[in-house]
C-alpha cells in the first residue's frame, strides 16, 4: 500500500483546475495522468525573450515579445494555414500564422481591429516576417511580464505551453513534505537542493543542480529496487538442480563450442546447484550462439528431472526456437512444445496435459506459456529470450509459476554498454559470449547516398540471381506507424514491379498469421526479398540472406542498425550491408554510421554510441529512449548511476529491510517512481 503522504501526489489531473474531459487525452499521451507526472514533466528547454518596441529593434530568430494591431484574417485554401496579418508601431507587416484546429482559438485572441501583445520566435517567409503559432498572446504588456525565462515543455496536439505550465504550478503548489533518502554526506558534497526545491527550480530556470538531483533520485529508486530483487531472490529457496549429463552427451552438434559459450554454460551449471534460485544474464551479441547455451541449461533441468520453458517475445521466433530446439535435441529423446495464444482447442489441450502431468520436458512459447491456465508439473528454469523486452514486474510473475521459485536464464543479444547493464539488470548475474563462432566472415558495410537507389536495386538483383537471398528495412518512426507502413508498402510495391513473387513484405501491422506466411515463405528460401520494418529485428535466421539494405539508417540507433546487420553474415558466404542515408546529416549522424563502418564489435558501438549520444547532451534533454529512465538523461546515467548504485547497495547492506529512518525515506522514494515490488518483496520475504 502506498504511503498516505503520497496521495496527493498520485491524484488524478481531473482534479486540477481547467483539466476537463476534453484535455485528458492531449494530456495521456504524454503520459501525464497523476500529479506526480506533472511535477517531473521537465521543461526540455528555456526561451529567453526581448520586449521590443517595434520589429526593427528585432532580428530574424529571435524570442520577442511585441505590441501590434490586428489588421486582417486570412484563410488561404481549404486546409492551408489562417494567418493574422498585423502591423507593429511603425507600420512594419507581421503575419501570425496558424495551423489546423489552433486557427479558432486564434481568432478569438487576435479580432481584428484590436491591440495585442504576441511573444514567440520572429521568422521570415519570403519577404514577409512571421510568427508562427505563438507562445502568448495577451491584452496588455503587464500579462507577459516575469515571462523573460520560460520554460518549454513537450507538448502533444490540444495543449499549449501555458497551459502545461498552468497544471505543472498546480501540480506544484501541492508537493508534499518528504523526508531526505539522499545520503546526507553526498547530498551535502553535491550542494544538491531538498526535493521540493529541486522540482521548483527544475521548472523555474535551468537548474543544473537541481536536474541532477532528480536524476538521481530516480537512478537510486531503480537501483534500490533492483537490489531488493537480488536479496530477495538470495533469501528464497528453489530447486538446486545437478544433471548427471545424459541428455547433454546426446545431443549432436555440427560444431564446437566455443570458449566462451562453455564458460557460460559452466557459471549457468554452478547456478543452477545451488538452491538459490538463479538470475542470470547472458548477453551475447547477434549470432554469438545464445541458442545453444539455453538449452544446455534446460537440459540440466531436464536431467535432473524438473521441466523448463523459454519465453520468447513474438509468435515469429517462438516458432523459429521452437523448430532450432527440436532439430538440435533430436537425439536426446527429449519432450519439446510450443505454445503460443494463437494454439487453440485440442492442440492447446494437449500441451497443457503434458505441462501437468510431466510428459512434456520443454516448452517454447510467448507469454501465453505462463497464463493462468496453463499449470506445470515441476517448472525449474525459464529461460526468457530478448530480455530487454520484459520489464522486470513481469520477470517477478513469472518466477511465481512453480511451486519454488524457478532458476531464470535471462537473454539479450542487443550489447549496451556496462553502465546501462548496471541500470537495466543490476539484481543479475551477468555472462559474456564475447567470442563469435569461428569461421564467421566479417560483414561489409557502405554507407551511401538515397539517390542510389537504382544501384542498390542492381546489386540485389544480382544475389537474387547466384540464388542469395536479401533484406530491405524500411525506416520506422515511432510517432507515425501509418507513415512507417505507407513507406514500406510502397516500397514493397516498387520492388515487387522488379523482382515479382520473389518479394514479401512483413510490418507491424499486419495480421499475425499473414506474416508468418510471409517469414515461411522468406525462411524457407521460396521468397528471395523481404521487405520489412524493423518487426525483423530479432533472432531470424536465415543463413543463405547475404544482403541487408536499410533506408534512412540515420534514423535508427546504433544498437538496433547492429542487429539488423546481424541478420546477415550468418552462412559462410560474405555478406554486405548497404546503409542508405539521407542527405543533410549532422556531425554525430555522420560519426555514428561511419562506426558502423569500422567496427562490428557490439559491445564497442555500444559504449561509442552511449557516448556520442550522452556527449552531444544539451542540459536536460531527455534521449534516454532505450533505458528504463524518464528524468535521468544519458549523460546523467553514465555520470549519477554508479553513485546510486553504491549508494543503494550500502543502504541495503545496512538496512536490508528499509525500516532505519534513511530506509524509511527510501520507500517513499520507491512509490514515488513506482518501483514500488520492490517494497513488497520486503513484505514477502
Ligand atoms: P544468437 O541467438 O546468439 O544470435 P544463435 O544461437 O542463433 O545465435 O547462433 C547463430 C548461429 O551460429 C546458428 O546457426 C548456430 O547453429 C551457430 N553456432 C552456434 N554456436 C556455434 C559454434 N560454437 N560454432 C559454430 N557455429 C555455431
Ligand atoms: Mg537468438
Amino acid at each position: 500500500m502506498r504511503p498516505e503522504r503520497l496521495n496527493d501526489l498520485f491524484k488524478e489531473v481531473q482534479t486540477l483546475d481547467g483539466v476537463g474531459p476534453k484535455l485528458l487525452r492531449p494530456l495521456e499521451k504524454l503520459g501525464l495522468t497523476r500529479l506526480r507526472d506533472l511535477a517531473y514533466h521537465l521543461p526540455d528547454r528555456f526561451v529567453e525573450r526581448r520586449a521590443v518596441p517595434d520589429l526593427d529593434a528585432a532580428t530574424v530568430g529571435e524570442n520577442i515579445i511585441v505590441a501590434v494591431t490586428v489588421r486582417e484574417h486570412r484563410q488561404s485554401g481549404g486546409r492551408g494555414p489562417f494567418r493574422v496579418m498585423a502591423e507593429d508601431a511603425l507600420g512594419n507587416s507581421l503575419a501570425i500564422t496558424y495551423f489546423g484546429r489552433a486557427s479558432y482559438s486564434a481568432k478569438k485572441l487576435l479580432p481584428t481591429g484590436t491591440k495585442r501583445w504576441v511573444a514567440g520566435r520572429l521568422d521570415q517567409y519570403g519577404q514577409q516576417l512571421q510568427m508562427v503559432h505563438p507562445d502568448h498572446v495577451a491584452e496588455n504588456s503587464a500579462m507577459l511580464s516575469g515571462q523573460a525565462c520560460e520554460p518549454v515543455y513537450a507538448l502533444s496536439e490540444g495543449l499549449t505551453q501555458p497551459r502545461v505550465a498552468g497544471f505543472v504550478a498546480q501540480a506544484l503548489a501541492q508537493l508534499p513534505d518528504l523526508p531526505e533518502w539522499i545520503e546526507p554526506g553526498l547530498f551535502d558534497r553535491m550542494k544538491w537542493p531538498g526535493w521540493q526545491e529541486a522540482l521548483r527550480s527544475a521548472h523555474a530556470a535551468p537548474h543544473a543542480e537541481a536536474r541532477d538531483r532528480l536524476a538521481y533520485d530516480e537512478l537510486l529508486a531503480n537501483s534500490l529496487a533492483l537490489m531488493l530483487v537480488r536479496a530477495s531472490n538470495r533469501s528464497q529457496s528453489g530447486t538446486p538442480l545437478t544433471g548427471d549429463g545424459h541428455l547433454r552427451d546426446k545431443l549432436q552438434l555440427p560444431f564446437a563450442l566455443t570458449g566462451a559459450q562453455k564458460r557460460s554454460i559452466a557459471e549457468i551449471e554452478g547456478d543452477m546447484a545451488q538452491s538459490a534460485p538463479m538470475l542470470r544474464l547472458l548477453q551475447g551479441d547477434v549470432g554469438s550462439g545464445k541458442t545453444v547455451v539455453a538449452l544446455s541449461a534446460m537440459l540440466i533441468a531436464v536431467e535432473a528431472g524438473a521441466q523448463a520453458a523459454m519465453l520468447a517475445p513474438t509468435e515469429i521466433l517462438a516458432r523459429q526456437h521452437h523448430a532450432t530446439l527440436m532439430q538440435m535435441a533430436a537425439g536426446t529423446g527429449v519432450e519439446i512444445a510450443l505454445l503460443t495464444g494463437r494454439d487453440k482447442g485440442r492442440a492447446r489441450e494437449s500441451v497443457l496435459m503434458g505441462l501437468l502431468d510431466g510428459s512434456i520436458d520443454l516448452v517454447v512459447g510467448t507469454h501465453a506459456i505462463f497464463q493462468d491456465t496453463v499449470s506445470y508439473r515441476n517448472l525449474a528454469l525459464v529461460v526468457i529470450d530478448e530480455q530487454h523486452r520484459f520489464g522486470v514486474g513481469q520477470r517477478l510473475m513469472l518466477a511465481r509459476k512453480g511451486r519454488r521459485p524457478p532458476h531464470t536464464l535471462a537473454m539479450t543479444a542487443t550489447p549496451i554498454p556496462r553502465t546501462l547493464t548496471l541500470a537495466q539488470y543490476g539484481e543479475m548475474d551477468v555472462s559474456k559470449l564475447d567470442e563469435l563462432p569461428p569461421g564467421r566472415q566479417a560483414i561489409d558495410t557502405a554507407v551511401i547516398s538515397m539517390e542510389r537507389v537504382p544501384e542498390v536495386v542492381e546489386r540485389l538483383a544480382a544475389q537474387i540471381a547466384e540464388g542469395r537471398q536479401a533484406y530491405w528495412v524500411c525506416p520506422m518512426v515511432h510517432e507515425h506507424e501509418t507513415e512507417d507502413i505507407a513507406a514500406a508498402e510502397a516500397r514493397f510495391a516498387a520492388l515487387k514491379e522488379r523482382f515479382g513473387a520473389d518479394v514479401v513484405l512483413v510490418h507491424g501491422q499486419m495480421k499475425p498469421e499473414d506474416k508468418d506466411a510471409a517469414m515461411e515463405r522468406f525462411s524457407g528460401g521460396q521468397a528471395k526479398l523481404l521487405v520489412a520494418t524493423t518487426v525483423i529485428e530479432v533472432g531470424v535466421d536465415v543463413p543463405n540472406a547475404t544482403l541487408m539494405v536499410i533506408e534512412q539508417a540515420e534514423r535508427f540507433g546504433l544498437a538496433q542498425l547492429h542487429q539488423l546487420r546481424g541478420r546477415v553474415g550468418r552462412g559462410s558466404a560474405k555478406s554486405v550491408c548497404l546503409l542508405l542515408r539521407s542527405d543533410a546529416l549532422s556531425e554525430t549522424a555522420k560519426r555514428r554510421l561511419a562506426l558502423m563502418r569500422e567496427t562490428q564489435d557490439g559491445f564497442r558501438l555500444a559504449e561509442e554510441d552511449l557516448e556520442l549520444r550522452g556527449g552531444g547532451e544539451l542540459l536536460g534533454t531527455r534521449q534516454s529512449g532505450d533505458t528504463p529512465f524518464n528524468v535521468a538523461s544519458l549523460e546523467q546515467i553514465q555520470r549519477l548511476l554508479p553513485l546510486a548504485h553504491d549508494d543503494a547497495r550500502l543502504l541495503i547492506e545496512r538496512d536490508g529491510g528499509l525500516e532505519g529512518s534513511r530506509g524509511e525515506a527510501a520507500r517513499l522514494l520507491l512509490y514515488l517512481f513506482e518501483r514500488d515490488w520492490g517494497v513488497q518483496l520486503l513484505r514477502g520475504g
